[in-house]
């Protein structure tokens, strides 16, 4: 991003990109120990700022950090963010790590968190995504269960989705699925997943591995709005196969047909209608719904 001299918040200060560095003794470079959000600013607007937050909260909750910072300020401080980089368009990345302390895995030695926040310049995905739909393969990297890392806490330690996604990599795709310990469809590695069959929607519930992602949360809204029956329930690879449509969800993806999964042609091979009508409801929302900057 040559032309676009980005200036970071850290710690209540905003710092140019260059000078915009944490400590090596941070526990979240150390040992992935931190949280973080992805959140989308749409003319002006930060889509779903309030629920971004309480899903902050919530990982910081489960993972033991105390953040001393209110729900208030932090909604501030983001803002701030965009204005300072003069954004009306942008993703939003904000990040909270357990701090500086030893090398020692416990986060006593911790003295307080940080908060960094990340106002850039969105990096759209290729046209083609949405127009022509993606191959998807299921991989053998399982996605971690919540008796291990519940992936309901959006942790910095991403090398569950990596180590899947650098799988995808080598068989020559994008994106891939991944299946819980049980074999049942948890998500993409950075991505929810629906299916449409015989009219409905299906997605896999949150408890078979999955963030709990807030663009699922605003399709299930459109769901409503558009009078498709939604439907929460484990799902196979068979069914993923046999699905009339299959999309995607997420901040940065948005809603993504996919027309092929492990080489079997998804509908007639193109993005499905259902798809298309959830994704133009989406469009039409992010426009229009959110926080003012
Ligand atoms: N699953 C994973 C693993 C993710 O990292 C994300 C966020 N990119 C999602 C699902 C989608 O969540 P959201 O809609 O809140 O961005």
């Amino acid at each position: 991003t040559a032309f676009f001299a980005m200036k970071v918040y850290i710690n209540g200060e905003f710092v140019d990109q260059a000078d915009a560095k944490v400590s090596v003794f941070d526990h979240g470079f150390l040992y992935g120990d931190g949280i973080f959000e992805g959140i989308r600013l749409y003319n002006g607007n930060i889509f779903k700022l309030d629920e971004h937050l309480e899903r902050l909260e919530f990982s910081a909750r489960a993972i033991m950090l105390t953040m001393p910072w209110s729900r208030a300020e932090i909604a501030e401080a983001v803002c701030e963010s965009c204005r300072v980089n003069g954004l009306t368009n942008g993703y939003i990345r904000l990040i909270v790590s357990r701090g500086v302390g030893s090398l020692g895995l416990s986060p006593k030695s911790c003295e307080r968190p940080q908060l960094i926040i990340i106002a850039d310049q969105i990096q759209l995905y290729p046209k083609e995504f949405y127009t022509e739909g993606l191959k998807v393969i299921t991989v053998a990297t399982r996605r971690l269960g919540p008796a291990a890392l519940p992936p309901m806490i959006k942790s910095l330690n991403y090398l569950n989705n990596i180590l899947a996604k650098i799988e995808a990599g080598h068989l020559g795709y994008v994106e891939a699925f991944m299946l819980n310990d049980q074999g049942y469809v948890a998500e993409c590695t950075g991505d929810n997943v629906f299916i449409v069959q015989h009219g409905k929607l299906f997605t896999p519930p949150v408890s078979s591995g999955s963030l709990t992602g807030i663009t699922r949360q605003a399709v299930f809204e459109i769901s409503q709005e558009l009078g498709l029956q939604l439907v929460e329930t484990n799902l196979t690879r068979y069914d993923l196969w046999i699905s009339k449509e299959c999309f995607l969800t997420g901040t940065a993806a948005e809603v993504v047909p996919v027309v092929e999964i492990d080489g079997r042609e998804i509908g007639d091979g193109k993005p499905g209608e259902i798809t298309h009508q959830v994704l133009n409801a989406f469009k039409a929302r992010v426009s229009v719904d959110g926080t003012k900057i």
